[in-house]
């Protein structure tokens, strides 16, 4: 074992770790935590979201998928007129105001929940167990953005010399466009929404093509609430002629937007082209997430983390761990270990309580995962299918891809965000320092795992790392708002971080006013 270190480059000082390790165990059968607190029962029900039974299911009865009328870009100019126009009033209306719907609405949404969990399970194929965590994120996004509304919109007097006082204002800046994904279809849309109305702007938001429905109710819920209807609207169609349209309409204030690293390119040379004032873009985009695990790690720890972060949601979250750079010396135990409990998860159709991983959103997203599937399985080592997922096409449920993970040469070989539940697992000697640099060279920079109970390693690794958000010891999904606030750097966004104290400052325009006395 010490040598073993010693190949690692650790010091002996660094030895401060528990005696505490256990053997690793071939297809050790874990206590799957993948919902949060949830546990599962004899019969493999998610113990989270079993008490919400009835009414859960009792609303995915009762619930439709509502038609949502199609945007017309030949309509693009008056929409925003009607939002500029809106924006006179909900500007000025005082901040605890604009809170206090936006407190109203999250009341709303939670005593909604059933309703809106089965729009996401009906429409976006989310497990019930990703339904009720993301009712709740949406939730927390209104609430704390009415909080750091209040916070933040007030005028800060400066010091300054006798004879003058100086005051720092936070203003809103006018319309925004909001333009997000179809992965978590109601917390992202509701958390750019509610950023730029709680700061006094007014919306054009377009959700993803294939999650409407989520959003049109999403918007319903909010003029209930109190959001005037010029102050919020919705643009649903395609991005590329409604978004882009909406990108290009003069004299919008600022974009932010949740989707691929190529569209925020697409935006970002569409802002660029414009004439005019300059608009800000708020981007936050995709990741190739690496976790790196050393020899010191606790192998359960690490195949807990790996499962929940790979594929709970079908591995569709930015967030998700794409790539697992694991020490060689204990590689064999780690990858058993995920082999035997990723077996124990069940791929299967959302609406049944018991399962863990659903389909992916559409054909298209499954022919590019089966087409890189296919590459893998001609190229790689398999290390765990649960089934061949390359024979899915004859799944009864639709879209349906199992979890799986293979072995790969180099990090290097991993240069493209595969959306979906695959894994990639590459093995590591040497110094960490240098797998850190490999995933740096990727050049994304959203989340970062370290597994290692050398807690001096840890820092110095995350202080290398050059990546939003990272996870020691834990799996590396779930940010939670106002706890862990998101975003990444480079390929992976513009930087500032959705449920944190400095993202409303972005909506803001910033004015000093100073007073000769
Ligand atoms: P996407 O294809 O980039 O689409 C995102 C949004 O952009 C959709 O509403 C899309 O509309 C719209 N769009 C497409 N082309 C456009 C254009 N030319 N002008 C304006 N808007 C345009 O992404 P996605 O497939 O929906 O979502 C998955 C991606 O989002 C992944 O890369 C994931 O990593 C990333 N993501 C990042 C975060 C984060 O916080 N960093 C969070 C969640 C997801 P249509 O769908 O209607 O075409």
């Amino acid at each position: 074992f010490v040598h073993q270190l010693a190949d690692e480059s650790v010091g002996m000082d660094e030895l401060l770790i528990s005696p505490l390790r256990l053997e690793p165990e071939a297809s050790l059968p874990l206590p799957l935590d993948l919902y949060g607190a949830g546990r599962r029962n004899s019969a493999g029900l998610d113990l989270t979201v079993e008490p919400m039974r009835a009414p859960l299911l009792a609303a995915y009865a009762a619930t439709a998928l509502p038609a949502v009328p199609e945007f017309d870009v030949k309509t693009t100019s008056s929409a925003y007129q009607t939002s500029a126009m809106s924006y006179q009033k909900w500007s000025k209306t005082p901040v605890h105001e604009r809170s206090a719907i936006l407190r109203r609405a999250a009341d709303a949404l939670e005593a909604e929940l059933p309703r809106f969990c089965a729009l996401m399970v009906k429409e976006a194929f989310k497990t019930w167990g990703d339904s009720v965590a993301e009712v709740r994120e949406a939730a927390d996004f209104l609430r704390y953005y009415a909080n750091e509304a209040e916070r933040i919109m007030v005028p800060v007097a400066l010091p300054g010399p006798t004879g003058e006082s100086n005051e720092l204002r936070l203003t809103a800046r006018g319309v925004w466009v909001c333009i997000s994904p179809w992965n978590f279809p109601l917390a992202i849309f509701m958390g750019q929404v509610a950023a730029a109305l709680a700061t006094g702007n007014t919306v054009l938001a377009k959700p993803a093509e294939q999650t409407p429905a989520v959003a049109f109710e999403a918007v319903r819920l909010l003029h209930r609430a109190g959001v005037p209807e010029g102050a919020l609207q919705l643009a649903h169609g395609p991005g590329d002629t409604v978004g882009a349209a909406l990108v290009a309409q003069p004299g919008i204030a600022g974009v932010v937007f949740t989707g691929s690293t190529e569209v925020a390119r697409i935006i970002n040379r569409a802002l660029a082209a414009k004439d005019g004032p300059i608009v800000p873009l708020i981007a936050e985009t995709g990741g190739i997430n690496a976790m790196l695990v050393d020899s010191t790690a606790l192998p359960e720890q690490v195949a807990d983390a790996v499962l929940q972060s790979s594929f709970r949601s079908a591995g569709q979250r930015c967030s998700a761990l794409r790539l697992l750079c694991v020490h060689e010396g204990i590689a064999d135990g780690v990858i058993e270990m995920i082999r035997g409990a990723a077996k124990e998860l069940v791929a299967g159709d959302p609406a049944d309580l018991a399962t863990d991983v659903g389909p992916v959103i559409d054909r298209q997203a499954w022919g590019a995962i089966r087409r890189h599937l296919e590459r893998l399985v001609s190229t790689s080592k398999p290390v765990t299918v649960i089934e061949d997922s390359t024979q899915s096409a004859t799944n009864p449920i639709a879209n349906l891809i199992p979890p799986s993970a293979f072995e790969v040469a180099a990090v290097a070989d991993v240069q493209q965000e595969i959306f979906g539940p695959v894994l990639h697992i590459v093995r590591w000697r040497g110094d960490p320092a240098a797998v850190i640099d490999q995933i740096n060279a990727l050049g994304y920079g959203l989340t970062l795992g370290i597994q290692t109970r050398i807690d001096s390693r840890a820092q110095a690794l995350a202080a290398r790392a050059r990546v939003g958000n990272v996870y020691i010891n834990r799996n590396m999904i779930g940010a939670v708002v106002g706890v862990q606030p998101f975003g990444g750097e480079g390929l992976s966004g513009t930087g500032p971080k959705a449920g944190g104290p400095h993202y409303l400052a972005r909506f803001c325009a910033e004015q000093t006013v100073t007073v000769n006395t």
